[in-house]
């Protein structure tokens, strides 16, 4: 029941100044954030997080997009951590992504705004999958030594 899984503030993101806010609703829940990095990615490691859709015809504006600024990247427990936080994060589209999730909340965009462009949509962070993604995703962003194990407050007063 305890999950992992990887949170990116991307370029769009770091540069509007959300990177407090969008940490704060995870822990706000009561997630526990273990990993934080702020990485300057380049077009070698965009391919290999991105795998899934380096053939796609928005690949070359999604590299463009990744590699525009520094990420911050956050592991991030809990449980069902890693539905929670693609509940939290919205739709992939911010033009249907609900109010109140991340998306929904900091984004507008719309597939048709970025279509024939050759962009990405910005949609200000990813949030992996699934648990294999998960996995996957955090051994590629996170050496183990720099995942945490710690009691949050709540564990070390409540229990
Ligand atoms: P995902 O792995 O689903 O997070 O997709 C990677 C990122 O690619 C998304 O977060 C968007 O920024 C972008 N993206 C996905 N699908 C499209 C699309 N059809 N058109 C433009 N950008 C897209």
């Amino acid at each position: 029941m305890i999950e992992r899984t990887l949170v990116l503030i991307k370029p769009d993101g770091v540069q509007r100044g959300l990177v407090g806010e969008i940490t704060q609703r995870f822990e706000k829940v009561g997630l526990k954030i273990i990993g934080m990095r702020m990485v300057w990615v380049d077009k070698e490691f965009s391919k290999e997080h991105y795998k899934a859709h380096v053939e796609k015809e928005f690949y070359p504006g999604l590299e463009a997009m990744i590699t525009e600024g520094p990420v911050v990247a956050l592991a991030v427990e809990g449980i069902h951590a890693v539905t929670q936080v693609r509940k939290m994060v919205g739709d992939t589209e911010p033009k249907i992504a609900q109010p109140g999730t991340i998306r929904g909340d900091y984004t507008h965009h719309s597939y048709e705004s970025t279509s024939g462009a050759g962009k990405a949509i910005r949609n200000v962070v990813h949030a992996s999958g699934n648990n294999k993604e998960a996995e996957a995703e955090i051994e590629l962003w996170f050496k183990k030594e720099e995942l945490h194990s710690y009691k949050t407050a709540q564990e070390v007063h409540t229990f």
